[in-house]
């Protein structure tokens, strides 16, 4: 299976995975007597066998579009990270298609002409750079990683709201213009927007924006990434 960076968040460039436990169930539903266990047992083997790589491969082409490659954390542990990519494997899809919305209601707080190209993706970011989400300005388009993991999906627009004011202006800054970005983002989003005094200091001011806005962290990022929330 080959991977196009460019369109990786619109496709995967191969099958739609099925969702094992679904067709484990609607195969018990059906016919529970006469399929014999080992072939059912099979077929389940080769379902996780394909997600394993289907996941592999996707995190392994999203290490090249973060800002660092090693930003994309791959578990050292090898039973853990076969888990972790099985899981992406199979949900990956459906998580993206929820970033693509926020993107979209993002896109939509601005005329069409001022749109920038940019793409979402979900991806665990390593812990060590304690960050829930990046923006590589320098790829084309410009690429958001969302680390899902770390905050309550219900927050998952603000993260990328954030990270959307970087891509909209091609700055890594928290700087004026990246607050006059975010203010009009959350007026359309209809979110809590910044409010600074105007004796706050640039250096202050950055500080407190760089958490704008507000999200609930989630405890254990790689729980969510391993199916158990
Ligand atoms: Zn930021």
């Amino acid at each position: 299976m080959s991977w196009n960076l460019n369109e990786l968040g619109r496709s995967w460039g191969g099958e739609v995975m099925p969702d094992v436990g679904s067709i484990g169930r609607r195969w018990q539903d059906r016919e529970p007597a006469i399929i014999p266990s080992h072939l059912f047992n099979n077929y389940r083997s080769n379902i996780y066998t394909k997600s394993l790589e289907r996941g592999s491969e996707y995190l392994e082409a999203v290490r090249c579009l973060a800002l660092m490659p090693s930003m994309v954390d791959v578990i050292e542990d090898r039973i853990l990270r076969d888990r972790l990519c099985a899981w992406i494997g199979t949900y990956i899809d459906a998580i993206n298609a929820e970033l693509q919305a926020c993107l979209e209601m993002c896109h939509a707080c601005f005329h069409a002409p001022e749109r920038r190209s940019i793409q979402i993706l979900a991806a665990p970011l390593a812990s060590r750079f304690g960050l829930d989400g990046s923006c590589n300005i320098e790829s084309d388009p410009v690429t958001i990683l969302i680390d899902v993991g770390r905050v309550a999906p219900s927050d998952w627009l603000k993260l990328v709201a954030h990270e959307y004011a970087h891509a909209h202006l091609g700055s890594p800054g928290h700087d004026r213009r990246f607050l006059a970005i975010l203010e009009h983002l959350c007026l359309g989003l209809g979110m809590q927007p910044p409010s600074f005094s105007s004796e706050i200091s640039v250096t202050e001011m950055a500080a407190r924006l760089q958490n704008w806005p507000d999200c609930r962290s989630l405890p254990d990022p790689l729980a969510f990434w391993m199916g158990k929330q």
